[in-house]
């Protein structure tokens, strides 16, 4: 079954593309390089040991997907392409609902058109905003704090309507934790341009030697030991998530329609936890010192996985350990080779 990946040359696009080769789908890539390099694509083909179908452009020309639908007989699309960085998306909102609310809509059209109706969307635990109490389950109140994670709930809202509107449409809508971590074979993995807005990819190139310390923002929320607590997900146990979505929708799974999950371990972690594993993991200090808040933070956030577990048969297996021995074999092969070696 030939899956269209949109955005798949990206971090979590490219880990799902290996994790559904290997369940024997046929993935096929979507995507306009604007985060990511084609250098990935020699990387997925050493991992897969197949040639690599990758179109480059935007999701946003309903004329290339519409053709790209029906030449390869496309049975599903997953839909990664769009822009992630929160602060970015304050700064600059039009950019964001342009991208990510436009993207997805032209998507739909030209899947509509090509009669393709099986849809899996990357959502997040952002739309829950600051949840009232943890663990989160799916039917918590939605919220937002930033054009981002408003784009996410409106692209959720539509997926519903749309859904109304004709019953021939399956959408699995996957509400993504925190992922961090890399493939095993540290050929791919997450390497953001700039200074890391998240903490896996800060810490590691703390780590690597890259950067002095690491900011602490706040050690005064009411969590075990004063820092914010999140649900760390191991990068391949989101693929394997990706994977029994598809199934399950393409395979009349999880009652035969449309689902809506949580993808986390259930657990979560502070900051410092995640230091002391780092540390532990690579073997090197992670200086750090405490600062002020981050705006916009919430003290904690993790999943109840369960209903992925009761619909899909999925749960995360990988240890926060493990996403740091990952992370950390990933981090220390890039460093120092040039940028463009790796998806990004
Ligand atoms: P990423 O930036 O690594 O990957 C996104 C890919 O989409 C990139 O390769 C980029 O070049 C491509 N892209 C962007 N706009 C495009 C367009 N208009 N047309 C074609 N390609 C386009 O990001 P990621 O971390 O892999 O995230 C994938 C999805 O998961 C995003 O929708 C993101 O919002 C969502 N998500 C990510 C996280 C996270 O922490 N990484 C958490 C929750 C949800
Ligand atoms: N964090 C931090 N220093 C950093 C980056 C993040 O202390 O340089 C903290 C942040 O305040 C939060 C946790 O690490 O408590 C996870 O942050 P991240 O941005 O990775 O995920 P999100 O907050 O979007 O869930």
């Amino acid at each position: 079954m030939n899956i269209l990946l949109t955005g798949g040359a990206g971090y979590i696009g490219s880990h799902t593309f290996v994790a559904l080769a290997a369940a024997g789908f046929t993935p096929m890539i979507l995507d306009d390089f604007s985060n990511s390099s084609a250098d990935v694509l020699a990387r997925l083909e050493a991992l897969t040991g197949t040639p690599v179908l990758c179109e480059r452009g935007d999701v946003a020309d309903v004329a290339l997907v519409g053709a790209l639908i029906a030449q390869h007989t496309i049975a599903a699309v997953v839909h990664f392409a769009g822009f992630k960085a929160v602060g970015e998306s304050v700064a600059q909102p039009l950019k964001y609902y342009r991208n990510n609310v436009g993207g997805i809509i032209a998507l739909l059209q030209a899947m509509d058109a090509a009669n393709c109706r099986t849809l899996v969307f990357s959502s997040s635990a952002t739309v829950y905003g600051d949840p009232a109490s943890v663990p989160i389950t799916e039917d918590f109140a939605r919220s937002h704090t930033n054009p981002y994670g408003h784009g996410k709930l409106v692209c959720e809202d539509m997926l519903a309507a749309l859904g109304t509107s004709n019953k021939a449409w399956r959408f699995g809508v996957l509400r993504y934790f925190n992922p961090v971590g890399a493939h095993p074979s540290g050929l791919i993995g997450e390497d953001p341009a700039g200074v890391p807005n998240n903490l896996m990819p800060y810490v590691a190139q703390v780590a690597v030697g890259q950067r002095e310390f690491l900011n602490v923002w706040g050690n005064d929320y009411a969590t075990p030991d004063g820092t914010g607590v999140r649900d760390y997900i191991h990068v391949q146990d989101l693929a394997a998530g990706h994977v029994a979505a598809l199934q399950a929708l393409l395979h009349g799974g999880a009652g035969g329609g449309s689902f809506t999950v949580n993808l986390g371990t259930g657990k979560g972690h502070s900051v410092l936890e995640v230091v002391r594993a780092f540390e532990q993991a690579s073997g090197k200090k992670v200086p750090y010192r405490i600062g002020p808040r981050r705006a916009g933070d919430v003290a904690q956030c993790y999943a109840d996985a369960s209903l992925a577990a009761r619909l899909l048969g999925w749960r995360a297996t990988q240890t926060l350990p493990d996403m740091c021995r990952d992370a950390w074999r990933w981090q220390s092969r890039i460093h120092g080779s040039p940028r463009p070696a790796a998806s990004r």
